[in-house]
């Protein structure tokens, strides 16, 4: 059975008690081994939708299962423990601490988890160098282009070895040549190292890329196709 399961997902946010429906009963599977991309206009709900299947935060009403886990209903610190361990989040902004190097950002999940300082580098390097990011491993994120910052936010999401990784737009602070060349390094780590990986994206030139486009539109798929 699929990896991922999202069932009949709403969504609605209130906010000075005015409600805007994000998500309005979405279904989707993500099988184990997928490259899979959510499309759709600003507003559509592709950062809700990822928010949710990643746990960071919990529809109004619906599933959603990793496995034989439901996520939507475990307690904020069974979820907090079942993100470090099983799920990657890379973000739109990259998110990275500005004090540590790349090495020490990429290790950072799994010195959360605990996991020794010689093995969480040896980890974390390996995942840097995957993403051609070896050399650059004692940098800070300043000293680094935008490409590079996402590519070791995306090395932080696999050093932590996922059961998948989530990605909201992480090309879209990035100019088109690095914003492909990321995509081609999930591509790759996508082929070589079967990792799952759900990313969001509103570049069309991204959708070429990937194995299934998702295409959402007010909150609800309109379009799911397979290449
Ligand atoms: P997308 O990522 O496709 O741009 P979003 O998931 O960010 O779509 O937004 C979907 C809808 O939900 C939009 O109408 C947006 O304005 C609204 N929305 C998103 N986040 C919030 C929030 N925290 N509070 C209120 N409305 C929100
Ligand atoms: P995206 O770039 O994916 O479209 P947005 O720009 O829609 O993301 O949203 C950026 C952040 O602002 C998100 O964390 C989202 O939850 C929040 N947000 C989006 N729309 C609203 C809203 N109408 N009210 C409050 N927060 C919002």
């Amino acid at each position: 059975s699929a990896l991922l399961r999202a069932r009949q997902l709403h969504k609605m946010y209130r906010t000075d008690g005015v409600a805007t429906p994000a998500l309005r009963g979405l279904d989707l599977d993500v099988e184990a081994g997928e490259f899979t991309a959510i499309a759709g206009p600003s507003g559509s709900g592709k950062t809700t939708l990822l928010n949710l299947l990643g746990g960071l935060d919990r529809p109004t009403s619906g599933e959603v299962w990793l496995g034989a886990t439901r996520l939507d209903t475990l307690s904020r610190d069974r979820l907090a423990r079942l993100r470090l361990q099983e799920i990657g989040f890379v973000f739109q902004s990259y998110n990275l601490l500005p004090v540590l190097s790349a090495l020490e950002n990429a290790a950072f999940v799994l010195e959360l988890r605990g996991v020794a300082r010689r093995e969480r580098e040896r980890r974390a390097l390996e995942a840097l160098a995957s993403l051609g990011m070896a050399e650059l491993a004692d940098r800070r994120p300043n000293q680094l282009s935008g490409g590079q910052q996402q590519r070791v936010a995306v090395a932080r999401a696999l050093a932590g070895r996922p059961r998948i990784i989530l990605a909201d737009e992480p090309t879209a602070n990035l100019d088109t040549e690095s914003g492909l060349a990321l995509i081609d390094h999930m591509r790759r780590l996508n082929r070589e190292q079967v990792i799952t990986f759900v990313f969001s994206t509103h570049d069309p030139r991204l959708l070429e890329r990937v194995d299934r486009v998702v295409r959402l539109q007010d909150g609800r798929i309109v379009a799911d196709e397979r290449r």
